[in-house]
């Protein structure tokens, strides 16, 4: 039995009538009260930074940003994109493992909230392009600690990695860290790890992170005033995963966040979230346009895949699972059946679900939406093989439906490339006219 799917009670069918499909449709409602719960669960001395990365558009960030939210940026883009979004410059932390001087600069020109260094000599360079700016620019120190967090499906930290400094490093730097002159280093980062689901391991990461803090602050000559403890909570993708319990997550890191304050009252604390912010309010909405049969199994070809939706082919896991999917444009009441659900690309790793239960009675012109998909969609996938480009993005707001990205066109696609004159064939075909 399916529904038809509605947001903000505008049918999905109506939305893909005017803006076409494949398209990536967010609910901003949903968007917000996920932020609002976030928020709600932690306590005042914790500020939610978003990460853009999870999904750069404009339109979402603009959200969050005027629910509350600063924003953690790793490129130019994403900076601007933030500043746009009509964060404050204050508001901003900009991280990354290999930033350039154009990167450092506009940071220290805007005053962002802090730089994240990820390697000493990266600290080096920076106050160097900060006293060419004549800013001193808050800088935190982001440290690779000595253990892993339990239960994270990417780890990114805790082992050799290309982030951050080793905590032994860190230490072994001592004063000379917080001696810069330009380069005010005034906390500590930690980041750990993606997807996690479980809310113990929040706390035991955000308790570890706090001392892993103090431990270098008190090396490194750090008077400390903010540590960025990381993020990385999950959502549930796949059956018998369990929502992450913001309840006890709320409870763990108020209590160490209070202890820690007892000792150092004045520092804050970040916590960074992607996909946590941003996964459930949006779903890829694909059009069915080919049914048929292959050695006795079912497919529906559609006019989206994995070139706008990598993450749907088994994140983090060896093993295949299904995002969530559905049949959203109509109801139906026809029994279901297993379907490979493919796209539009030329190799059969193009399938976003296999063996997925949709209706049996599907046919062209069908709209099957991926659920949860709002997170590392289409910027964290090949949206340019076969050079199809990048799907329409529309956000429902308020109950009104607005289109926040347009559709790559062909013309789109190939105003990048460049043909020599000399192999023009428009231009020499003139040449020979004249
Ligand atoms: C990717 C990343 C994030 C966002 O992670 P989510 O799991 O999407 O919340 C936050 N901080 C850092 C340093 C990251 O690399």
């Amino acid at each position: 039995m399916h529904e038809q799917l509605t947001i903000q009670g505008v049918p999905v069918a109506d939305i893909v009538a005017v803006h076409g499909s494949p398209t990536y449709v967010y609910d901003g409602e949903a968007l917000t009260q996920q932020y609002q719960r976030l928020r709600d669960a932690l306590p005042a001395a914790v500020d939610v930074f978003y990460s853009l990365k999870a999904n750069p558009n404009v339109a979402l960030t603009a959200l969050l940003v005027r629910a509350g939210a600063g924003a953690e940026v790793s490129s130019l883009t994403e900076l601007r994109t933030a500043l746009r979004a009509g964060v404050d410059p204050a508001d901003v932390i900009f991280l990354g493992p290999g930033k350039s001087d154009d990167e450092l600069r506009e940071c220290c020109e805007l005053g962002v909230r802090a730089v994240v260094v990820e390697s000493l000599p990266e600290l080096a360079r920076l106050d160097a392009v900060a006293g060419a700016a004549g800013r001193r620019q808050p800088v935190l120190l982001r440290v690779n600690p000595d253990f892993q967090v339990k239960g994270s499906g990417l780890t990114m930290g805790g082992k050799a990695r290309q982030f951050g400094v080793d905590v032994d490093q860190a230490v072994a730097a001592g004063r000379a860290v917080g001696a810069h002159e330009w380069a005010r280093v005034v906390g500590v980062h930690v980041y750990m790890g993606t997807r996690i689901l479980a809310a113990e391991a929040v706390v035991e990461n955000t308790e570890r992170i706090l001392a892993l803090a103090e431990r270098v602050a008190e090396a490194c000559g750090i008077d400390l005033e903010v540590v960025d403890v990381g993020g990385g909570l999950g959502v549930p993708y796949f059956p018998k995963e369990d929502p992450l319990d913001l309840d006890v997550v709320g409870r763990g890191v108020r209590d160490a966040v209070e202890r820690f304050r007892a000792r150092h009252p004045r520092v804050r604390m970040i916590l960074e979230s992607g996909r946590y912010l941003v996964a459930e309010c949006g779903t890829y909405v694909l059009g069915v346009r080919y049914v048929k049969e292959s050695f006795g199994e079912r497919f529906a070809v559609a006019d989206g895949g994995t070139n706008h939706h990598m993450a749907a082919v088994g994140i983090g896991s060896v093993l295949k699972r299904n995002f969530p999917m559905g049949l959203v444009g109509r109801a139906s009441t026809a029994p279901t059946a297993p379907w490979h659900l493919t796209g539009p690309l030329c190799t059969p790793a193009d399938e976003l679900g296999k063996n997925v239960d949709l209706p049996s009675d599907l046919r062209p012109g069908d709209l099957v939406g991926v659920f949860r998909s709002g997170a590392y969609g289409p910027t964290a996938s090949p949206v340019h093989f076969l050079s199809h480009g990048y799907p329409a993005e529309v956000l429902v707001h308020d109950g009104e439906v607005h289109l926040v990205r347009h559709r790559d066109t062909p013309e789109d696609m190939l105003r990048q490339q460049v043909l020599p004159t000399i192999l023009d064939p428009v231009t020499t075909d003139e040449g020979a006219l004249l």
